[in-house]
């Protein structure tokens, strides 16, 4: 089957927070490169910036400074961000908060006096996130796409990369194999600078908040192309996912912090409030802690009947609940449920991933012309990720990228060759399924879920990881064995089901296996046969990479380039973040 091709100087797989700044920052910089943004579904429409609802850390207002917002990063990523991409996170968040009002034209909310409002998130200690109502992904993502509307970007929308394709002289990235999912059809597009922004996302787990969209295809693509992996244990589950019942996507779905904040209680299925035992915040604890307290109660059988726990607000007065949370109170409505004045099922639910591709602070990758940036990136935010760290991550990462690649682009007045021999084998491993008898995805898609959530879940051990990596291979194996029905494969959503669980097969294996090399716990990851953090100062973050099929694993050293463990950079601070479990969390 051959492929048709293109060409474009810049090449961006993503329309998130990262992919369109990139496109305007790479426009900016050199507007005479042709740039193209790639979208598996439809610009504005898909992936998880427009799902932002809490809102977006900048350190803006008197009295906060870069030092704390760097402070509460390194400390509530328990001491493995990579410090100089953390500092430049919190650097960039401030001339990005900027942009995006003054250049791009977001509307956040403001105080009486005209500044910024900014409200208070757990884990930070001084009130730093600016938002929109509690929509704030919508005004960032619809404001940027009207200005790459406005620009002379090229998109293909329902087009979704499958592969990276090097040069045939190995000098670096050469182009993308894409499937035009409108059509079918392969389309190779030759490009000098490609950027990987698409988004990661942790929708291999029963219960998940991302766009289904999101099936971390670009981290598959990452490990296949010969790309080091980092952190993929630290998978962030939020404490109160909506379970609204197997059949409706809203199972999974977000019920916002504010609400435990505010004095909600969580009750578990025989009617005892349960989180004092585990911790003496009770329900104000931090996201990893509540998380974990939920799925004590759940597997020692004290569950709702939908198998969660319950979140109740009535005693807060239901009047006052639905005026301060009338977003929630309606999703719950839509599913049934009364927020305000009765008890709603919860369960933590798998919300996003600090693992990622190793890359610099330019968004440069080991592949030269290949970038990255945002959630597909590892690095910035080490064992977890502040409430309000992941869209200043996307925005920040996703504006330094297009301009490097812009220059990246402009030095070079030629396209590399592409290597065909790995156009062709993509192109055999796409097809693969479309010889086969049909099986049912569906089933192996529910088996996928249910391995990562019992095995590789909230609470983790080496017997449970080790049966959840032999799991992971005979899912492999199921997958090799399903065909596709059909042999269209205009809008074949079947083949794409199929493509989505390679991916996510193949990413889950790498969270397992990184799950099993951390033999601490830390943030995200908890191990109950390792529950101690270990020594801070000799802290490593775990590498996997894969050649074939075969993954390989390092752990290296973390470099506290900027603070070390026992130091602070505020001052009175000093000696205060020694230790993890003190530490606050996102
Ligand atoms: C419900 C929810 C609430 C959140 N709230 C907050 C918050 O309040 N504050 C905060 O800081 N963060 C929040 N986050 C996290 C935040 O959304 C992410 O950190 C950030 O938006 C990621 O941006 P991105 O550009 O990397 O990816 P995304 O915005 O997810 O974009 C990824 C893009 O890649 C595309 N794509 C995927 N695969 C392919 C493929 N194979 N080919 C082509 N395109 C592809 C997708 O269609 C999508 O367009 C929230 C996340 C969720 C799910």
């Amino acid at each position: 089957m051959k492929a048709q091709t293109h060409r474009t100087d810049i090449l961006i797989l993503g329309s998130g927070g990262a992919g369109l700044l990139a496109a305007l920052h790479a426009k900016q910089i050199a507007p005479d490169v042709t740039v193209t943004v790639v979208v598996k579904g439809l610009m504005g429409k898909c992936g998880c910036t427009r799902m932002v609802q809490g809102g977006y850390n900048v350190a803006l207002a008197p009295g906060d400074s870069l030092e704390r917002h760097f402070m509460d990063t390194i400390v509530g990523g328990k001491w493995l961000p990579r410090q100089d991409l953390a500092w430049r996170l919190c650097e960039g968040a401030i001339e990005r908060i900027a942009e995006l009002e003054n250049e791009i034209g977001c509307f956040f909310d403001r105080n009486h006096d005209g500044t910024l409002h900014q409200k208070a998130f757990a884990g930070q200690s001084f009130d730093r996130t600016v938002h929109k109502g509690d929509l704030t992904g919508i005004e960032i993502i619809n404001r940027l796409m009207e200005q790459v509307w406005a620009s002379d970007v090229a998109r293909l929308e329902e087009h979704r990369a499958i592969e990276l394709i090097p040069a045939r002289d190995g000098s670096g990235i050469a182009g993308v194999l894409l499937i035009d999912m409108r059509s079918g059809e392969y389309r190779l597009v030759q490009a000098k600078a490609v950027l990987l922004a698409t988004g990661g996302g942790p929708t291999m787990y029963l219960y998940h908040t991302p766009s289904g969209d999101k099936t971390c295809d670009g981290l598959a693509m990452a490990l296949r192309a010969g790309l080091n992996l980092r952190d993929m244990e630290m998978v962030q589950f939020h404490p109160t996912g909506l379970l609204a019942g197997p059949d409706t996507r809203m199972t999974g779905t977000v019920l916002e912090e504010g609400l435990r904040g505010l004095g909600g209680w969580l009750v578990n299925g025989a009617g005892e409030r349960f989180m004092h035992k585990y911790d003496p915040a009770g329900e104000r604890a931090t996201r990893d802690v509540v998380s974990r307290a939920i799925d004590t109660e759940m597997r020692a059988g004290h569950t709702t009947p939908m198998g969660g726990v319950y979140i109740q607000m009535d005693h807060l007065g239901p009047e006052m609940v639905a005026a301060r949370f009338p977003g929630m109170v309606k999703r719950c409505a839509d599913s049934g449920f009364d927020l305000a004045g009765g008890r709603v099922e919860v369960v933590p639910t798998a919300h996003y991933m600090m693992g990622g591709v190793e890359f610099e602070i330019d968004g440069s990758t080991a592949i030269p012309g290949l970038y990255a940036a945002g959630e597909d990136c590892g690095g910035v935010h080490g064992a977890n990720r502040l409430g309000g760290n992941g869209v200043a991550n996307s925005t920040v990462y996703g504006g330094i990228a297009g301009e490097s690649m812009a220059r990246w682009a402009a030095e070079r007045s030629t396209w590399s060759d592409c290597d065909h021999t790995v156009v062709e084998a993509a192109i055999a491993r796409a097809e693969y399924p479309f010889g086969l008898a049909p099986g049912d995805l569906g089933a192996l898609r529910e088996k996928l879920w249910r391995t990562m959530w019992d095995d590789v879940g909230v609470v983790r051990s080496k017997r449970a990881l080790q049966r959840g990596l032999a799991s992971l291979g005979e899912h492999a194996a199921e997958l090799r064995a399903v065909g596709l029905a059909d042999g269209d494969r205009a809008f074949n959503l079947t083949w794409h089901d199929w493509l989505n669980l390679e991916s996510l097969i193949e990413t889950s294996r790498v969270i397992a296996t990184a799950a099993l090399a951390r033999e601490d716990s830390r943030g995200a990851h908890f191990r109950d046969d390792f529950p101690d953090a270990g020594d801070l100062n000799t802290s490593r973050y775990v590498r996997v990479s894969m050649t074939g099929e075969q993954l390989h694993l390092d752990t290296v050293p973390v470099d506290f380039s900027i603070v070390s463990p026992g130091h602070s950079l505020i001052d009175g601070d000093a000696g205060a973040p020694t230790s993890v479990s003190g530490g606050p969390t996102q």
